[in-house]
């Protein structure tokens, strides 16, 4: 029998709901039972692939080739299981289902309304997941409050009340601020939220509470009194210092206790071997890596999500700290001795991007990775840029570019219009619609032995996520090769360059997918792992 646990949020957006539901999952999991978890978002957006970073961080990318929001990439690393495209949905796809629908004639004769034809539909994403799992987590994004949110609200009241009481939890994330004046952290906006909850018909039995410091025990009472919970499902969420602590600290706090009290669960106790491992890697490091992360996004630290926690945990692997240093790649344009910030670091990465701005100076950062011989790792947008430098300064190729950023003579990154996917062809115009389709999802990789990568990966066979519309032009290869520049990864009928890395440099490695999107802490990948090595190896050089 599948249990339903849904997760809303009060007070104020961006407290970690996501990873909230993922610390759930991990506690579900230690004690045995197997986890489902999904997200609705309440945006119009279609879904997110056509937001900008700066707006909602990173696009998560799952195998089977959907543009998600990045909690579910939180969802991965914390249970480790595959998301797909089934598990996350906007407001904006459920209308284009209603209307879409409406459209073709199905509803002949009704009038559609939010209720019951937007609801339903909310519901059918939530039943389909029926006996996928014993616990199935739907996470509502968006504060509880907003106009947006209610349609999702509705539809899990009416699912709760469908399914029963024994087979469906709600659990309510708020904040607790801390007014300095007064000297004290405030219940009442989580008061106020849980009304607005009672208000829709959704009784919340597990308060989850965010603070930045010890809540008094007579403060948990109060929240218990005035919300209507039991003081023992009033769950301090207190601030930590790393994000894999979550669950340790919910469950010190008793709350995957307090879940199986309510499912009237036997109350064994939970295994948690695995994340008491990581933490102490995570907290007792041996030694200390710096790595410049050189992109276009880096003021709003979502926007590589799941970057810095791939790095992070090849960090883990190694026994390291990694300390990450983001750096806007404008800056080597506009300030000559601007590349000078590079001279302190460890290693050096140019991340996924799109459009022009910032490419010269990430070309700079890639030439200067190169000459100095600093580890050097390319991901996605990372290795078109990774190639445009070899082309321009190795094979001495100036007007060398992407078409991305306009016609160009020399176009070493081109607009890719035809691939192969399993044994079917997909093919795209420069007209197409942007949403929805790049080249996208899992794709395999054959590696040529005895490269670098296949060394990491300890394969010669590989399948990674992808998400990108220019593919690296495969005329240069020759020329490229001539100067030392090995094409180490292709895709298998040949033709899309995966891989490309100089075997003469300490560690330079470009790669056209996203592996920082199948990294976990129990399971870091391949190639963060050995990144972080040979940059702990440089960093005992100088
Ligand atoms: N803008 C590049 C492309 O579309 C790279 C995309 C990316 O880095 N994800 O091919």
């Amino acid at each position: 029998m599948t249990r339903y646990i849904f997760i809303t949020g009060g007070v104020v957006s961006s407290l970690g709901k996501g990873l909230a539901a993922s610390a759930i999952g991990a506690l579900l999991q230690a004690r045995g039972y197997s986890v489902r978890l999904a997200k609705m978002d309440p945006y119009l957006n279609v879904d997110p692939g056509t937001m900008s970073p700066f707006q909602h961080g990173e696009v998560f990318v799952t195998d089977d080739g959907a543009e998600t929001d990045l909690d579910l990439g939180h969802y991965e690393r914390f249970t480790g299981r595959s998301a797909n495209k089934n598990d996350s949905i906007s407001a904006g796809r459920i209308f284009l289902n209603v209307l879409q629908r409406e459209r073709r004639g199905d509803y002949l004769g009704a009038t559609i309304q939010v209720i019951p034809h937007v609801t339903d539909e909310i519901k059918t994403f939530i039943r389909e997941k029926d006996g996928s799992a014993d616990f199935v987590l739907v996470e509502i994004g968006g504060t509880v409050g907003d106009i947006e949110s209610l349609p999702f609200l509705e539809a899990i009241r009416q699912f709760g009340n469908e399914v029963g009481e024994e087979r469906a939890l709600f659990i309510h994330v708020t904040l607790l601020p801390y007014i300095g004046a007064a000297g004290e952290l405030k219940t009442k906006p989580t008061q106020h939220s849980v009304k607005e909850l009672l208000s829709v018909g959704i009784r919340p039995r597990i308060l989850l509470c965010r603070a930045d410091r010890e809540i008094p025990a007579d403060e948990c009472r109060k929240i218990a009194l005035f919300c209507n919970v039991a003081p023992e499902d009033v769950i301090p969420a207190l601030d930590v210092k790393s994000i894999y602590e979550v669950p340790l600290s919910y469950s010190r706090e008793g709350l995957d206790t307090r879940i199986m009290h309510y499912f009237k669960l036997p109350e064994k106790k939970a295994d948690l071997g695995r994340w008491e491992g990581i933490l102490q890697r995570v907290y007792h490091p041996e030694s200390h890596v710096k790595i410049a992360i050189v992109g276009k996004y880096t003021e709003l630290a979502d926007s590589y999500k799941s970057l810095n926690e791939a790095l992070i945990h090849g960090g883990i692997a190694n026994n390291a700290s990694v300390e990450l240093k983001f750096i806007e790649s404008e800056v080597f344009e506009k300030e000559s001795d601007a590349i000078h910030q590079l001279q302190d670091v460890n290693g050096i990465l140019v991340p996924g991007g799109f459009g022009v701005r910032g490419t010269e100076g990430m070309i700079k950062a890639v030439e200067f990775a190169r000459e100095r011989k600093i580890p050097f790792y390319g991901i996605c947008f990372g290795m078109q840029m990774a190639v445009i430098e070899g082309v321009r300064n190795l094979c001495g190729i100036k007007d060398a570019n992407s078409t991305e950023f306009g016609p160009c003579k020399e176009p070493v990154v081109g607009l890719m219009t035809e691939w192969v996917k399993g044994n079917e062809k997909e093919s795209r115009d420069a007209n197409t619609d942007l949403g929805g389709t790049m080249r996208l999802g899992a794709y395999i990789a054959h590696l040529k032995k005895g490269s670098r990568v296949a060394q990491a990966y300890g394969a010669t066979e590989i399948s990674e996520r992808h998400r990108h519309r220019y593919e690296v032009n495969t005329a240069y290869k020759d020329r490229l090769e001539a100067k030392g520049m090995v094409f180490s990864g292709m895709s298998p009928d040949g033709r899309l360059p995966e891989i490309v890395e100089y075997p003469d440099h300490p560690w330079f490695v470009g790669v056209q997918y996203h592996p920082e999107l199948k990294s976990k802490p129990f399971d870091p990948h391949p190639l963060f792992v050995s990144f972080i090595k040979a940059a702990l190896d440089q960093s005992r050089l100088v």
